[in-house]
């Protein structure tokens, strides 16, 4: 029996589903690991912080997954929180005293936290993308020495596009870097987002001894422990205190708070949630500084899941009957047998496991006996599960990114959009004898969203044009054309880099011109693609009637 919606109201106003996003080496490894830690899913972090210490501990996870039966992948790791309260309490307490005391006091319920993987750079794809439709907030994670960075940038532009409420983390911060007001103006000046600084760092970057908590003018001082291994104790001081044990450090950061102020960055929740401003924290991941801060923030500020419009633009509100959006489909995990998994975000309702439900693309029944916490560690979590939460389906072979499920009134949520591509090649079949299946697979890993495929008449069929947003979508493609079809393929760059959605009164005369070629992607899409911006603009400028609309897209 389904609950009552009390029941799914009150599961989602404890939820909180988040994106890390960052560019590789930003430290999103090693800050998963201490949300981990300080949601007392593991005791330790890794003792080395390093690649081989994680992949440690992620391997624990997986060999355990593995002997329990579920699916090996860290696609969404939940896990419950319960603010330590830390703040209001005794400040003599450190965190360790604040846990233990606090324990069986609150009667509040813990939060729930997903946190949704986004792939790292290996896999920068599409998946990326797609990963941020399933979350309510994303985390910005930047090294404080390196600020702003490409991958980042991308990210972030799709976080602007589909109105999600950013969390800047100004990460590194033991080490030296720039300094407060350089990051927040680099960010101001080249995203045009604000930030708010919840905290400001006591000590330059490089040394880190705490964190001026703006709101009450507060400090909180950390310890470190042993490798950084354990929960770094916080004291919390008063201004008197805090100016006599750091001296020119606590001024310093005090003075940064005013300015701050003075310039109207403070905090301002609903600047945040309509993507105006961006709440910052300075953290160190490896030393466990700032952790905690982030998961408060995380809690109080970001928004619990909410309803979501459908085709029509009618709301499935979270209380409604169950209904979920497929955001990403993976194959091929298991050498032994070709599974794939599909993995839902649900929208409205209670998920049990069991349940049959619809699959609004094709109208059929969808069993879903085998649905899987997918990082779970917990296997209650895998029955039930509700609005925020990520659900991954065994088998899921007619389920391709973006549909919807549904149990109840039927309901159909708007695709989630392919995004830009920005590279380009072409693939064959090695062996002509083999056109049938390479067609066949090419079909498959296009509805599975692996790559966009685009197709004209010059071209012909036997040759698609792959269009993908990473490199690394190509590779996937020819490996499993490989290892599941066995179709030896070639692949041969070409020299396109941008794409620009077009349509039938214009294409004729784009294809008159040079370095342009217009192509029909399976969706019916006409995209006109160019050698390069300058080509582009070139164009633009001769033929101003040209319909030459950008896709959703990176930042150049
Ligand atoms: P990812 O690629 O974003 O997942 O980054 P990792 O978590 O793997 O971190 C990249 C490197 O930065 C590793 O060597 C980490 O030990 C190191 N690192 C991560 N966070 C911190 C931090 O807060 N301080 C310092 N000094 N190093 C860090």
């Amino acid at each position: 029996m389904s609950s009552s919606p009390d029941t799914v109201a009150r599961e989602v106003r404890r939820r909180r589903t988040f994106a890390i996003i960052s560019h590789p080496d930003a430290g999103k490894s090693t800050m998963t690991e201490a949300l981990a830690l300080h949601a007392r899913m593991i005791s330790e972090a890794g003792a080395v912080h390093g690649k081989a210490g994680r992949k440690a501990t992620v391997s624990d996870w997986m060999e355990m997954e593995k002997a329990r039966g579920i699916s090996v992948s860290s696609t969404a790791l939940q896990f419950n929180y319960t603010p330590t309260g830390l703040g209001n309490d005794d400040p003599d307490d450190d965190v360790e005293a604040a846990y233990a005391g606090s324990a069986g006091e609150r009667v509040d319920e813990p939060h729930v936290i997903n946190l949704v993987d986004t792939p790292g750079h290996a896999d920068f794809s599409e998946d990326t993308y797609r990963v941020l439709t399933a979350v309510d907030a994303a985390v910005m994670l930047i090294d404080a020495a390196k600020g702003l960075e490409p991958q980042t940038l991308k990210l972030f532009q799709v976080c602007r596009h589909r109105g999600i409420p950013v969390i800047t983390v100004i990460n590194k911060w033991d080490r030296p870097g720039q300094t407060p007001l350089e990051l927040i103006d680099e960010i101001s000046e080249r995203i045009g987002l604000t930030p708010t600084p919840l905290y400001v760092p006591v000590g330059i970057a490089g040394d880190f001894r705490g964190l001026l908590d703006r709101r009450s003018g507060t400090y909180i001082k950390f310890s470190r422990t042993a490798g950084g291994a354990k929960i770094a104790p916080e004291e919390l001081l008063d201004a008197q205190r805090a100016a006599a044990t750091e001296g020119d450090a606590w001024t310093a950061a005090v003075e940064e708070s005013e300015l701050l102020s003075e310039m109207g960055q403070d905090h301002d929740q609903e600047m945040f949630l309509a993507g105006e401003t961006s709440p910052m924290i300075f953290t160190s991941a490896m030393l466990n500084f700032g952790v905690r801060q982030l998961l408060e923030a995380l809690v109080e500020l970001a928004p619990a899941p909410a309803g979501r419009a459908d085709v029509d633009g009618t709301v499935r509100e979270v209380t409604d009957p169950f209904s979920a959006v497929v955001f990403k489909v993976q194959a091929g995990m298991d050498s032994s047998h070709r599974d794939r998994l599909a993995y839902m975000r649900i929208v409205s309702g209670e998920f049990e496991r069991g349940m049959v439900v619809t699959h609004a693309q094709t109208g059929r029944p969808f069993a879903t006996k085998y649905a899987q916490a997918v990082f779970g560690r917990d296997r209650s979590t895998v029955d039930t599960a509700y609005p925020g939460d990520v659900v991954g389906l065994v088998n899921a072979t007619a389920l391709a990114p973006g549909d919807t499920l549904y149990d109840g009134p039927r309901v159909e949520f708007p695709p989630i959009g392919s995004f830009a591509p920005e590279h380009f090649a072409t693939l064959r079949a090695r062996s002509a004898g083999k056109y049938k299946q390479f067609r066949k697979a090419m079909d498959q890993l296009e509805s599975e969203g692996v790559v966009q495929v685009l197709r004209n008449n010059t071209r012909g069929d036997a040759s698609p044009v792959l269009a993908a947003v990473g490199p690394m979508q190509f590779e996937v493609v020819t490996a499993r054309m490989l290892a599941e079809f066995t179709v030896e393929t070639d692949l041969e760059p070409l020299g396109y880099s941008l794409a620009r959605r077009t349509d039938d009164t214009s294409s004729p005369e784009l294809d008159r011109q040079r370095g342009v070629e217009v192509f029909t992607r399976t969706d019916g899409a006409l995209l006109a693609l160019f050698s390069d911006k300058w080509r582009l603009q070139f164009i633009e400028k001769e033929h101003p009637d040209l319909t030459l609309e950008p896709l959703v897209a990176a930042a150049d």
